[in-house]
């Protein structure tokens, strides 16, 4: 029997063969790295939110939401830290653009947020939904991370549960297991090692966790 691949929520790199990935793409990017029977996300991204090119953007990411190979909107957010992009209010309305749409096209969205766990639970109440939030690189308390389950999202862990003093670190192992995935974003990490990262801290087998990950994979994205 060919055992289970690994899952990987959110990369930017192209899918690797022993992924099944779902890779983002910003929408200018769209059509020309798609490769046949790859899953995607697209969206755009709160850093590149400029009030220039957002309605041509916009109505992009509009265009190919239904596409069958577009498995999510993302990565889509808002961002606290970086400096030089969009005031946040404006974030806010490209975000909520971008909500309407996932919800029009019945898709979950992938969510970039940094410190701005408030205002995304405030705009999660605002816009409940069937459609799973995929909190992208989750970096908050458990507090948050229940919030936000408990408003139908679920949590993509990232390289920074190798660091022990990240929230990530600490927070993974209390929370309920078949609301978590596993990504690489921007990373060269292979998948093996986050798995193998993190089978240890939960302290269950690597296999019992890439099935667990790879259902949860399979039901969030409706595959
Ligand atoms: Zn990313």
């Amino acid at each position: 029997m060919e055992s289970i691949k690994f899952t990987n929520a959110h990369t930017h790199q192209a899918s690797s063969r022993d992924a099944v990935s779902v890779v983002n793409l910003f929408p200018d990017e769209y059509p020309y790295r798609l490769i046949e029977s790859g899953l995607y996300s697209i969206g755009l991204h709160p850093w590149h939110a400029d009030g220039e090119t957002d309605e041509e953007l916009l109505a992009k990411v509009e265009q190919v939401a239904r596409n069958e190979q577009v498995v999510a909107i993302g990565e889509v957010g808002l961002d606290r830290a970086k400096k030089g992009i969009a005031n946040f209010q404006h974030q806010i309305e490209v975000f909520e653009r971008q909500i309407e749409i996932a919800q029009n096209a019945k898709k979950p969205l992938v969510i970039h947020c940094v410190k701005a766990y408030s205002e995304l639970i405030s705009i999660r109440k605002k816009f409940p939904s069937n459609e799973v939030w995929v909190i992208h690189g989750f970096a908050a308390n458990q507090t948050i991370a229940n919030n936000l389950i408990g408003l139908n999202c679920v949590l993509s862990f990232g390289i920074s549960v190798f660091n022990r003093n990240a929230k990530a670190h600490s927070t993974l192992p209390k929370i309920d297991i078949n609301k978590i995935l596993l990504e690489t974003d921007e990373t060269d990490f292979l998948p093996y090692d986050l798995y193998r990262y993190v089978a240890e801290l939960l302290n269950i087998n690597i296999n019992e966790l890439k099935e667990i990950i790879h259902s949860n994979f399979e039901k969030f994205f409706k595959l």
